[in-house]
């Protein structure tokens, strides 16, 4: 095959190479990007359809023990004022989303793995299941957490599971976290959410300082050798109140935007039928940034339905979109923005991967 740019896109759709990768992410031409992204939308189409899911997203505590040097609710960020939704309020979100027909939820926090907060996520995903009388998914966001426990919110009730790997990079990794941060753990527990029966998704930050083209060109692969079902991942935007923050006199929004959906399209041509989120980080640098992940390739969305009086206190980076937009409005929102791509929102299913459902067949030779 050829060196034209439809021939890279045909080599990344059968047979991805790092060399291809870095092609697409280097700087292209509005005609280049315009024929990548066409490319993506068509192989979404074609594997998971032209439908969106939404799942609600409940940021219910933005008390954290880790301190990684980007994210603006770091433990050691002490401008932040931590709180922890009760149970009655999480419940209550949880039932707006069955009220509103989203089929599943997202219950995503700061880390933490002591007694307390492991219990309670039990004791939610057991209620949450409850009230649903089982139809809502639930995916939880929360962090490492040990095999046990993984097993143990299984069995509560939880089937999905988002854990970003942040870069496939070791080396990048230690540097963008503090000691005691570890890759290799991060990774054994993508190992440990797997056994555990989970669909896993990871995800990276894109365009974080000291990242290189290699790095997201390796990102990309990360997936294919983790065998990911779902992913989530984002440009990284400066917050102020972070160790990160003095390297970012460049940055260039516009490049990180860019780069973002660059990398939709990349993980969708690459990975076919898994499930890939057009993240909020997406619309923090335009207006419209969701609707173009979804037209790169994207075909989730998570509607945040956390209580207006928490969302200031869960800015992992600064101009985070959608402080006052309540759940109802948001949801409107959005519907109107899916139809305007002529695509449907699928209410009132999990909307799981077909990537998941193709990879247990492939392994159970009995089906
Ligand atoms: N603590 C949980 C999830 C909450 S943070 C966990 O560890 O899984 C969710 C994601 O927000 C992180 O994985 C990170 O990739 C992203 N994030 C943090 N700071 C960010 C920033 N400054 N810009 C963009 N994304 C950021």
């Amino acid at each position: 095959m050829g060196n034209s740019f439809l021939s890279v896109l045909k080599r990344l759709e059968h047979e991805p190479q790092l060399s291809d990768l870095k092609r697409i992410l280097s700087p292209l031409t509005p005609k280049e990007e315009q024929d990548l992204f066409r490319y993506a939308y068509h192989i979404k189409s074609r594997e998971v359809g032209r439908i969106v899911y939404f799942r609600g997203i409940i940021e219910f505590s933005n008390i954290c023990t880790k301190d990684c040097y980007y994210c603006g609710i770091r433990k050691s960020n002490s401008n932040v004022t931590r709180y922890e939704l009760t149970d009655e309020e999480i419940l209550r979100e949880a039932r707006w989303c069955h009220d509103n027909h989203y089929g599943s939820l997202v219950l995503q926090s700061g880390e933490r793995s002591d007694a307390a907060f492991v219990d309670k996520i039990e004791r939610l995903l057991i209620k949450i299941k409850d009230l649903s009388q089982g139809r809502l998914g639930i995916t939880l966001s929360v962090g490492e957490q040990s095999l046990e426990t993984y097993k143990r919110w299984f069995e509560a009730g939880a089937h999905r599971y988002l854990l970003r790997i942040e870069t496939s990079n070791p080396a990048l990794y230690s540097k963008i976290h503090p000691a005691g941060h570890s890759w290799e753990k991060r990774k054994q527990c993508l190992h440990s959410l797997r056994d555990s029966g989970y669909q896993v998704g990871t995800g990276f930050l894109i365009g974080v300082p000291g990242q290189t083209i290699d790095d997201m060109a390796g990102d990309v692969l990360f997936l294919k050798e983790a065998d990911a079902d779902m992913v989530g991942m984002g440009p990284y935007i400066p917050h102020n109140q972070t160790p990160l923050f003095s390297e970012t006199a460049g940055f260039d929004p516009v490049r990180q935007l860019s780069l973002g959906l660059k990398m939709i399209a990349a993980v969708r041509i690459v990975m076919k039928d898994i499930n890939i989120a057009a993240t909020t980080a997406l619309q923090a640098l335009s207006p419209t940034g969701r609707e173009m992940g979804l037209r790169a390739g994207a075909n989730i969305i998570m509607p945040n339905v956390t209580d207006l009086a928490y969302r200031t206190g869960y800015q992992l980076y600064q101009n985070k979109p959608g402080m006052d937009e309540n759940a109802f409005v948001q949801r409107q929102n959005l519907e109107k923005t899916v139809r305007a791509l002529g695509e449907e929102v699928h209410y009132d299913a999990w909307g799981d991967s077909p990537h998941f459902h193709n990879r247990l067949k492939n392994h159970d030779p009995s089906s």
